[in-house]
């Protein structure tokens, strides 16, 4: 399988190639990235990839002059050429972003296999994107930890048969803190999550659960579920990633240790399930695995996003892309922490949702909604 790896630099990138690594029949065909262009260029000459792609387009001349024996180009365009090309089999969505809806409904138009970790993309064009899906036959694959777990216990019943599904959640570096507490976190401490080690977008919406509010606007999308068949439970320990329970009382849970390389595997090598290097997990030395409610008073985003659930497509348009302003503008120290949900409250008290029918709606709203988080 050809592999165009969207988001080579960053940690699902890097995990994913740890995994490709193990298997001669994995191959690299693209590598994109963002701005890391040093990083890009180790990786261009190790893989010897048909085509780079350097977001950042002030950073391509260089970086094709480097690396004389492929194609570079840069920017959305850039992506959307990469994905198109005809030997690439399958596109892995690592880069974090809306900006991705475009390059994702091109590689299902083009009947790539999807391979996605980015988030951004069906919560702020989900029915795009299925409804492109289904119409070119594809396959979307889910490489998030609580996904792949899903994706995996539907397999045991048939979709009639499903009463709902559980996501769990970390809880973030903020689990059971007080309000007061809430008020004085720092931009340090939000960035240090307690499980894994991922991207720093991610990583604060982990500590808002807007990253588990995501995730459920996501799975309904990818498992096609009305909102009263969504759950979420809290669960630090992170070893359960997601349960599914069926309608005659039996529960489905899927169980790994915290390790991006696993969900990444069963990804890249589906419908397969190839041998990993890894000891058996000890439920000896994980002797304990907990369960909680959620805090959706603590915590604003993850209702916000049970809200959209409900809401028409716009909705959950605008909370991503107003979220994603929200937390740049707290990675920037230019609001707090506790403003990432706050504003996010203000902006979307006023919102107006309606069906988004074309790629223009959805950059539409995502731009308004940008524009007006840029302003609270
Ligand atoms: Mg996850």
């Amino acid at each position: 399988m050809n592999i165009a790896l969207l988001g080579s630099t960053g940690s699902v990138g890097k995990n994913a190639l740890k995994v490709i690594d193990s298997f001669a029949d994995l191959k690299v065909t693209v590598l994109a990235a963002k701005q890391n262009a040093t990083l890009l260029y180790e990786q261009a000459v190790r893989y010897r990839p048909k085509m780079v792609v350097i977001y950042d387009e002030k950073k391509r001349k260089d970086l094709a002059k480097a690396l004389p024996f492929t194609q570079v180009v840069s920017g959305l365009d850039g992506l959307m050429e990469s994905v198109r090309l005809s030997d690439v089999d399958a596109a892995v969505f690592a880069l974090s972003g809306s900006k991705a809806v475009g390059p994702c409904l091109a590689a299902l138009e083009e009947g790539k296999r999807i391979l996605l970790a980015n988030k951004e993309i069906l919560v702020s064009a989900g029915s795009l994107i299925m409804q492109a899906c289904e119409r070119k036959n594809g396959l979307i694959l889910p490489i998030d930890s609580e996904h792949a777990a899903i994706h995996q216990c539907l397999r045991s019943g048939k979709k009639s048969e499903l009463k709902k599904i559980i996501l769990t959640a970390s809880g973030g570096p903020f689990f059971r803190y007080s309000k007061e507490e809430l008020s004085a976190v720092t931009l340090a401490q939000a960035l240090k999550h307690p499980k894994w080690s991922m991207g720093s977008k991610i990583t604060i919406d982990s500590s808002t659960l807007m990253n588990k509010g995501l995730e459920i606007i996501e799975a309904m999308h990818l498992f096609s579920l009305k909102p009263e068949e969504i759950s979420v439970v809290v669960h630090p320990e992170s070893i359960v990633h997601s349960f599914v329970e069926y309608r005659d009382g039996n529960l489905i849970a899927q169980l790994a240790e915290p390790d991006m390389k696993i969900p990444l595997q069963y990804a890249l090598t589906y419908p397969e399930r190839r041998e990993i290097k890894k000891s058996s997990f000890s439920f000896v030395e994980n002797p304990s695995l907990t369960f909680y409610a959620p805090d959706r008073k603590a915590f604003p985003c993850l209702a916000l996003a049970e809200k959209a659930l409900r809401e028409k497509s716009s909705f959950s348009c605008a909370l991503n892309a107003a979220n994603e302003t929200l937390v740049e503008r707290f990675l920037q120290e230019k609001i707090s922490w506790k403003e990432i949900g706050e504003k996010l409250e203000e902006i979307l008290s006023l919102h107006q949702s309606r069906d988004l029918l074309s790629l223009y709606d959805v950059r539409q709203v995502d731009l308004e909604a940008r524009s007006k988080a840029l302003e609270v």
